[in-house]
C-alpha cells in the first residue's frame, strides 16, 4: 500500500486517487495520518484499499501532501552508514552504528520548504531512507525485524555543518533538528509493494544537478540490523522513525563545497516510493 498525509488526512493512494480512511471506513477510523503507521500492518487498511472504487475519488493533487508521519514519537539517525560517506568524511569505518537524534520539530512534508536560517551558510543536504515503525519493537530478531515496520519513505537528514562541528562539542543532535531540517515522504510505502526492500536505488539531487546516488544495499548496517542493535536498548512504538544513513556526495565533503542556499531545490527520490522536492529558502 500507498499511504500519504492527503490535505492533513490519512489517505491511501490507489491507482493514483486519494482514498480517504475515515470516510471510506465510513467513520470507523479516524482522519489522523498518525493512524497510518499503527494500521499499516492490519488488514482493515487493505480491505478498504482492496474495496475502494478508486474513480470516485480524487486524483492525487502532490502538493497537497504532507509528512507521512507528522509527530513521530521519536526520531532516531545513524550518522556514518554508507562507506562512500565514511571515506569522504575522514572518518573510521564504524564497528557499530554512530545515532543521534532528529527531533519532532524537525519534519516536514515532501514539498515544504526547508528553512536556513539567516547567515548560516554551511547548510548541507543528505539524502535518505527513512523507515516507520508500526508495532511495538523490542528485542528484534535479523528474521523478524522487517515485520515491526509500516513503511519506508524518501527523506532528508538536513544538516547545519556549521553548528555540527563547531567546537568544543560535536553537537549531531542540534544541527540536524532545527525546523524543517527533516523532510519525509512523498509517501509511507509498506513493504511488501517493493520488488526488493532491502535494495532501492536512491538519488538526492540540488537544483538538478545529482550529487548523490546508491542503492540501500550498500548499506554498512541494513534495515534489519539496525532494528536489531537498536531494539536491544529503546523500545520503538508505531510512528518512530529511523533516517538509515546518507550515501557520499554530501555538500561538505565536495571541492568546492556546495552548501544550499535561498532559491535551491532538494530532490530526494528512492525506487518504488517517488520523488520529494523541497524548495530552499532562508529566514
Ligand atoms: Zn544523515
Amino acid at each position: 500500500m500507498r499511504l500519504a498525509n492527503y490535505d492533513g488526512r490519512a489517505t491511501i493512494v490507489v491507482q493514483g486517487r486519494a482514498v480517504d480512511v475515515e470516510k471510506a471506513s465510513n467513520g470507523a477510523m479516524g482522519s489522523d495520518p498518525m493512524l497510518l503507521s499503527d494500521l499499516a500492518n492490519h488488514d482493515d487498511l487493505r480491505v478498504i484499499a482492496s474495496a475502494a472504487d478508486a474513480a470516485a475519488w480524487p486524483a492525487v493533487d502532490e502538493a497537497l501532501l504532507g509528512a507521512p508521519v507528522p509527530r513521530p514519537p521519536k526520531g532516531i539517525a545513524v550518522a556514518l552508514n554508507y562507506r562512500q560517506h565514511a571515506i569522504e568524511s575522514g572518518r573510521e569505518m564504524p564497528t557499530e552504528p554512530h545515532l543521534f537524534a532528529k527531533t519532532e520539530n524537525c519534519v516536514c512534508g515532501p514539498f515544504d520548504e526547508i528553512i536556513v536560517p539567516a547567515g548560516r551558510t554551511e547548510v548541507d543536504y543528505e539524502a535518505e531512507l527513512v523507515i516507520a515503525f508500526g508495532r511495538t519493537c523490542k528485542g528484534a530478531t535479523r528474521e523478524n525485524a522487517w515485520s515491526h515496520i509500516a513503511g519506508v519513505m524518501c527523506g532528508q537528514d538536513i544538516s547545519d555543518r556549521g553548528e555540527q562541528f563547531r567546537p568544543p562539542v560535536k553537537q549531531f543532535t542540534i544541527a540536524k533538528s532545527y525546523d524543517t531540517f527533516g523532510p519525509i515522504g512523498p509517501y509511507m510505502v509498506t513493504p511488501d509493494e517493493l520488488a526488493d526492500k532491502d535494495a532501492l536505488e536512491l538519488v538526492g539531487r540540488v537544483s538538478g544537478e545529482e550529487m548523490q546516488r546508491t542503492n540501500t544495499s550498500d548499506l554498512i548496517f541494513d534495515v534489519p540490523a539496525l532494528i536489531v542493535w537498536l531494539s536491544r536498548f529503546i523500545t520503538f512504538r508505531p510512528g518512530d522513525l529511523i533516517w538509515t544513513g546518507t550515501p557520499g556526495g554530501v555538500g561538505e565533503a565536495r571541492n568546492p563545497q556546495r552548501f544550499l542556499r535561498a532559491g535551491d531545490l532538494v530532490e530526494t527520490e528512492i525506487e518504488g516510493i517517488g520523488c520529494m522536492r523541497n524548495p530552499v529558502v532562508e529566514r
